[in-house]
């Protein structure tokens, strides 16, 4: 079976064949771009499934780059996987919040980067459970219909928040959600409009899960996720 394309844009040209590497052992399409620049030109022109994108970048960077890809209808569902150095935490949630699906930390093991454009691209393939879908993960039962969460069989009592946090998370394991992303997915009454309330709300949900609350991780300077 072919496999699909993905384009890496990385300056670095050692990281940009180890990467290049790795991908075409697993069967991928490899598409190579040195400059923002030019990686923008691939995607528009060959449409590449997902796209492995360095931050820093000579010229236009990559978060500008991934403005990019997801304001133009032809290029918005390509996946996009970040490659970030140590301490750009900040950069990272700015390409979450512009839509990137993932990041990697560099250095980072090919083994991990092939690991995540694999689940990036399964992802795209299965889609997002439906709003309505139960969900059972780490014995935790989530019932979107009524509302319900059963830990190990009993039921958690939560607030129309904690609930919608928790779903927010759990429809999507793995997935790193920035604080900003969360206060905009919640829209209950008791709606958070702090950072800070999100973290409260996140206390509160592990507490109320008990044991399977470690199943909701932080992600230092980033934000949150569901253990996948
Ligand atoms: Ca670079």
């Amino acid at each position: 079976m072919a496999k699909e394309t993905v384009l890496v844009v990385e300056d670095e040209e050692d990281i940009a064949e180890l990467v290049r590497l790795h991908l075409a052992r697993e069967g991928y399409h490899v598409l190579c771009a040195g400059s923002g620049e030019d990686g923008l030109r691939l995607v528009q022109t060959r449409s590449p499934a997902l796209v492995v994108l360095d931050l820093m970048l000579p010229g236009i960077d990559g978060l500008e780059v991934c403005r990019e890809i997801r304001s133009h209808p032809a290029t918005q569902r390509t996946s996009i996987l970040m490659l970030t150095a140590k301490g750009e935490e900040s950069d990272i949630v700015v390409g979450l919040q512009l839509g990137a699906d993932d990041y990697v930390t560099k250095p980072f093991s090919p083994k991990v980067l092939l690991a995540r454009v694999k689940a990036l691209l399964r992802r795209k393939t299965e889609g997002v459970v439906d709003d309505q879908t139960s969900i059972a993960l780490h014995h935790i039962v989530i019932n979107p219909g009524r509302r319900e969460v059963t830990v190990a069989g009993k039921p958690a009592s939560l607030t129309y928040t904690e609930f919608g946090i928790l779903h927010l998370l759990a429809r999507r394991p793995g997935w790193v959600f920035t604080r900003t992303q969360i206060r905009d997915a919640s829209r209950g009454e008791d709606s958070i409009s702090t950072d800070r309330a999100v973290d409260v709300q996140i206390v509160s949900l592990r507490r109320k899960l008990g044991p399977a609350g470690k199943y909701i991780e932080t992600v230092r300077g980033v934000g949150y996720r569901f253990k996948e």
